[in-house]
């Protein structure tokens, strides 16, 4: 009895918690208007080098942000000889905008391309910058159609990819060679990877989360181990930029396998011991982990774990009605 009640008032302080979640970007929310442009401060973001014309810009905010103007996800500028690639214009215009005036900082030469590393708003939301600016917006697999049928209580201003990516894809910035790969486990399909092979610089997207608990809402845990291990096997020695968190190398890449290798032994030990999914919930946030951000996502982690190792319900269509049950703040990130 006692045990229930205590998981009573856990369920209430969640749920109370993911209603302020839903709230908070509404009550704070304020057109950012042309008199106040971003900063990278005021976005919460810090510029750091890569690698030779390879730049990250970092961010540095929690999840749920404290306000709609702070950038969530990292992004990425590859200056090339004759041109510049940008991977993942933030959240909003505003934040996409303070993308090109960063690079506009650093060269002289054109943005051709964007590319978007998968679907979720948080790293698409800035694509209306680009479209203004008339640059093609790059995507992979079905993330036209899951930015449109998904995106839209966060994406008000919804800009899809109009070139899909579909197997391996190379641009080229004068001699500079930036490849696009494709990835499985984050994002249903639309994980892609960025490599500049002359700096040996790789930008993950979400297929890693450095220092901060995953998003896995709509990603499929077994598909994610494998392409961890088969990025640390492909990229050895890259310096590393995660969709969150700060620039790492294949150590990053080792901390989130090992972090989903014990989701999944835990898992299979609930799945050994009949344990329900309440009494799974309850699992203590592992004290390794207590200072990693996201920490709101943790239950979420554990709830996908119980989905799809104990229960077994690890198929797209399976996966699909996960998500869709989720409350609205805590779809897609
Ligand atoms: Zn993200």
């Amino acid at each position: 009895m006692k045990q229930l009640r205590r998981w009573m008032l856990g369920l209430v302080v969640l749920v109370t918690a993911l209603g302020l979640m839903a709230l908070q970007p509404r009550a704070t929310a304020q057109t950012p208007s042309a008199e106040t442009p971003a900063t990278l401060a005021s976005a919460g973001l810090t510029l750091e080098e890569l690698g030779d014309g390879i730049y990250g810009l970092i961010a540095s905010v929690d999840f749920p942000p404290a306000n709609p103007n702070l950038a969530i996800c990292n992004g990425g500028i590859i200056i090339g000889s004759d041109g510049v690639v940008v991977i993942d214009p933030f959240q909003n215009e505003a934040l996409g905008d303070l993308l090109f005036d960063t690079v506009a900082t650093l060269t002289e030469l054109p943005v051709k391309y964007v590319v978007n590393t998968h679907y979720h708003f948080d790293h698409t939301g800035g694509n209306p910058a680009a479209a203004s600016r008339d640059l093609p917006i790059l995507g992979r697999g079905p993330i036209r159609d899951f930015m449109l049928t998904r995106n839209g209580d966060r994406d008000p201003n919804i800009t899809p990819p109009e070139v899909i990516i579909d197997g391996a894809w190379d641009l080229w910035l004068g001699e500079r060679q930036v490849q696009i790969r494709e990835f499985e486990g984050h994002s249903g399909g639309t994980d892609v990877i960025v490599y500049v092979p002359d700096a040996d610089v790789l930008l993950t997207g979400d297929l890693l989360f450095n220092e901060r608990f995953p998003y896995m809402a709509d990603g499929n845990i077994r598909a994610w181990q494998a392409s961890l291990a088969a990025l640390i096997a492909d990229y050895p020695t890259a310096t590393v930029l995660p969709g969150h968190g700060p620039v790492t190398d294949v150590d990053g890449l080792e901390a989130l396998k090992t972090y989903l290798n014990q989701l999944v032994a835990l898992a299979l030990d609930w799945k050994a011991n009949g344990t329900t999914q309440a009494e799974a919930m309850t699992m203590a946030l592992p004290a390794q982990y207590s200072t990693f951000k996201f920490q709101a996502l943790y239950p979420g982690n554990l709830e996908v774990a119980y989905q799809q190792i104990t229960l077994g319900q690890d198929d797209a269509a399976s996966i699909q009605r996960y998500l869709a049950a989720q409350p609205k703040a805590l779809q897609a990130l």
